[in-house]
């Protein structure tokens, strides 16, 4: 009895074992490197649309995009890629060998769509390996530029793309160097409407980008 006694006495002046704190309310601590790889190159600009006196190309329009209007509002270090001149092949594979070793982790590449003057909106092109956190991005883009003014298209964005299709080849030269790789087209350079939209209010649409990446990305980048 007097044994049982003094050990509750001891327990009370015994500092417990500290327990083990553990970060379970941050999502994911794993570090991302992020770049943006503009579309096509100085010498192959990809797609044109015009407005007012300027005529645009995916390349200069990302370029100067990219630059000038979203890195700026980023809370995060981010890689800009320009694709080199030369055949597709070697555009692709020099990407990825520059991501690869810069230890990207994430890249988004940078297009808009031309088709006929009525098709609108955005899309991503994903591949069937492309992992749920970049799909839930997309998926939050979209809402974005559904808020913005801009037509969604395919459900939430997602287009899923097989080796038919344009950008096949980039997305699998960066997946196989291990990079989570998509290709956003956020509008139709060949739709008046959406052209409008995005040129009358630059940092409009580069918040719509900023608030999903800094969401995603700003705690744990290491860019
Ligand atoms: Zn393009």
């Amino acid at each position: 009895m007097l044994k049982k006694l003094f050990i509750i006495i001891k327990n009370l002046f015994i500092r417990p074992t500290p327990k083990v704190v553990t970060n379970i309310n941050k999502p994911n601590p794993k570090k991302e490197t992020i770049a943006f790889v503009i579309g096509h190159n100085v010498d192959a600009q990809g797609a044109e649309f015009k407005h007012g006196n300027y005529t645009y190309s995916e390349y200069e329009f990302y370029k100067r995009f990219l630059n000038r209007y979203l890195l700026p509002l980023l809370d995060f270090k981010a890689h800009i890629i320009e694709r080199p001149t030369g055949s597709y092949s070697h555009q692709c594979n020099s990407v990825a060998k520059k991501c690869f070793d810069l230890g990207v982790t994430k890249s988004f590449n940078f297009h808009f769509n031309s088709a006929n003057h009525r098709a609108n909106g955005f899309e991503a092109l994903v591949l069937e390996k492309t992992t749920s956190e970049m799909l839930q991005v997309v998926q939050e883009l979209s809402s974005e530029f559904k808020s913005f003014g801009l037509n969604v298209r395919h459900d939430n964005g997602i287009n899923r793309i097989d080796s038919n299709h344009n950008g096949y080849g980039m997305l699998s030269a960066l997946s196989s160097s291990y990079v989570d790789a998509i290709i956003l087209e956020p509008f139709f350079g060949s739709n008046q409407n959406d052209i409008d939209l995005v040129l009358s209010n630059m940092s409009g649409f580069a918040q719509c980008f900023a608030n999903v990446f800094n969401n995603h990305f700003a705690e744990k980048n290491d860019g």
